[in-house]
């Protein structure tokens, strides 16, 4: 039947992948018995096309595709809610980063918007060792081409003292340029 749906998709390859995010989450997705708990207290879950519980059901499935095409990952804020809830102990927070690094590795970003954001931040703290508030504005909106994004926040903010034009540096620079350098050596950004 041409629109049967498939119901039990898990191949060699979406195994072995399964298992990866698993070792690399420190978690199982046996665990879980579907209480949705996670989803009750997820602050994004209203935004997401699959709420954690729902992710973690497309993995126990084998739908591994569908989990690295899920938006979810992307809009998840690794806030850990869902893993603090979670009655068997499954640390959800750290499946979805798992799911999401691997979504990048294999360039499936559904939300550029968030993994422009995502990088723009990263530049920041490794550049200077903490955010810079008007370089990470600057990124965001020439990497998604909203060129004049909140452009007339800007002069009210620095008059507020809540926006500086230079950045700062903080002193451990160098511990945090090592940090970045050894997540680059384990296969990070
Ligand atoms: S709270 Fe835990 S057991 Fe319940 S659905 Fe979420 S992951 Fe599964
Ligand atoms: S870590 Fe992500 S999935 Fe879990 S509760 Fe927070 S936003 Fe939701």
């Amino acid at each position: 039947m041409a629109n049967a749906v498939k119901l039990s998709p898990t191949g060699d390859r979406q195994k072995a992948l399964i298992s990866r995010l698993e070792k690399e989450a420190g978690t199982s997705i046996n665990l879980c018995y579907q209480c949705g708990k996670c989803t009750a207290g997820c602050p994004a879950a209203f935004a997401m096309d699959y709420p954690p519980r729902q992710v973690i059901r497309l993995l126990q499935l084998g739908f591994v595709d569908e989990a690295l095409n899920a938006e979810s990952v992307w809009i998840c804020a690794s806030c850990e809610t869902c893993s603090s809830r979670c009655p068997r102990g499954v640390d959800i927070a750290a499946l979805m980063d798992a799911v999401r690094r691997e979504a990048l590795a294999q360039n499936r970003i559904t939300d550029k918007k968030v993994a422009a954001f995502n990088k723009a931040f990263l530049n920041g703290v490794k550049w200077f060792g903490r955010t810079y508030e008007a370089g990470l504005t600057l990124q965001y909106n020439t990497a998604t081409k909203q060129f004049t994004k909140d452009s007339e926040l800007g002069l009210p903010m620095y008059l507020k003292g809540k926006l500086g034009i230079l950045p700062e540096r903080i002193k451990g620079r160098d511990a945090v340029r090592k940090i970045f350098e050894r997540s680059q050596e384990k296969g990070g950004e």
